[in-house]
């Protein structure tokens, strides 16, 4: 199966992020037959609660729910996105693959670092993916045999070994050979928790440039006034059981018979951001997004939400 293209990919720091953000948003694409993806940089496994395979599982069925076609995880550290060049290549290597024309980042400013830094190496990473003489898999190639060589050299010092030149070199070698034969990543479908849906684009597979047309910005929590809200009244009920498939992340809470209070809570905060931005659009619920370019309009009489 060919690798597939998509119409829109969020991409988002932590698994059950984007159900937080713009969940409701990717069902209603898909419900109007648009292929929707979801790139989570990390996997989880710092998290109090859970492994990295609970919420690789959880992440699959929250997915199934939004009905997307695609979710994968890279492997930057959990609690530690950060952009780097190496992490850059590796977003953009997954912008060339599944080739989106609408991309979500999350909002550019935040509480916790890794949501802003997210924003700003996905926005870095489309620019990447767009440059035509970039070989993505060559630098990361050269990249991380690199960091491998630095790493033993790194380990020798540290081990008190005395290298000749000429044994380093073949060291660094066979590491330079040993790296670019090993899949630069982890997409393959059969890494622990990493894949969902089909995807075939692995180690190997190179694309051609791409540049997504459009970067939008999805936030919540943050006193921002958006650029615009995508009506979710009809998609909020699901968006909500794709949050509370992850049970690990509430299993706390839901310590002993008093489960109902820890799910109402989240609940009534959920409802209550879906509300406060649905009543700004004049809906009753609502995702916000940011745009950084002005909106284009050829109609006047058909702009939506009313004045007074
Ligand atoms: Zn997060």
């Amino acid at each position: 199966m060919a690798t597939p293209e998509l119409d829109i990919l969020a991409i988002a720091a932590h698994r059950d992020d984007v159900e937080q953000t713009c969940g409701g948003t990717l069902l209603k694409m898909a419900e109007q037959g648009k292929r929707t993806g979801i790139l989570d940089l990390t996997r989880g496994e710092m998290g109090t609660r859970g492994s990295a395979e609970d919420r690789a599982a959880e992440a699959a069925a929250a997915a199934r729910i939004l009905q997307v076609s695609w979710r994968e995880a890279l492997d930057i550290p959990d609690g530690r996105v950060e952009n780097t060049w190496e992490n850059r290549l590796k977003v953009a290597r997954v912008i060339r693959q599944t080739r989106p024309r609408v991309v979500i980042l999350p909002y550019w400013k935040g509480r916790h670092p890794d949501h802003y830094t997210a924003s700003k190496l996905g926005y870095e990473a489309c620019f990447l993916a767009g440059l035509a003489k970039l070989d993505v898999d060559r630098a990361l190639s050269t990249q991380q045999s690199a960091f491998s060589q630095i790493a033993s050299a790194v380990a020798s010092v540290v081990a008190g070994e005395r290298q000749e030149p000429s044994a380093a070199k073949a060291a660094s070698t066979r590491t330079h050979r040993g790296t670019t034969e090993e899949p630069a990543l982890s997409l393959s479908k059969g890494a622990p928790g990493a894949a969902y849906g089909e995807f075939s684009g692995g180690a190997g597979e190179t694309a051609a440039p791409h540049r997504p047309f459009k970067i939008i910005y999805a936030t919540l929590y943050y006193d921002i006034r958006p650029s615009f809200v995508v009506d979710i009244t009809d998609q909020f009920e699901a968006r909500f059981e794709s949050l509370m498939a992850y049970k690990t992340q509430f299993s706390d809470q839901e310590a002993g018979k008093d489960i109902f209070p820890a799910r109402d809570e989240i609940r009534a905060r959920i409802e209550s951001m879906a509300r406060f931005y649905g009543m700004l659009a004049g809906v009753t619920y609502g995702e916000p997004f940011l745009q950084k370019e002005v909106g284009l309009v050829e109609d006047v009489t058909a702009i939506p939400v009313k004045s007074i």
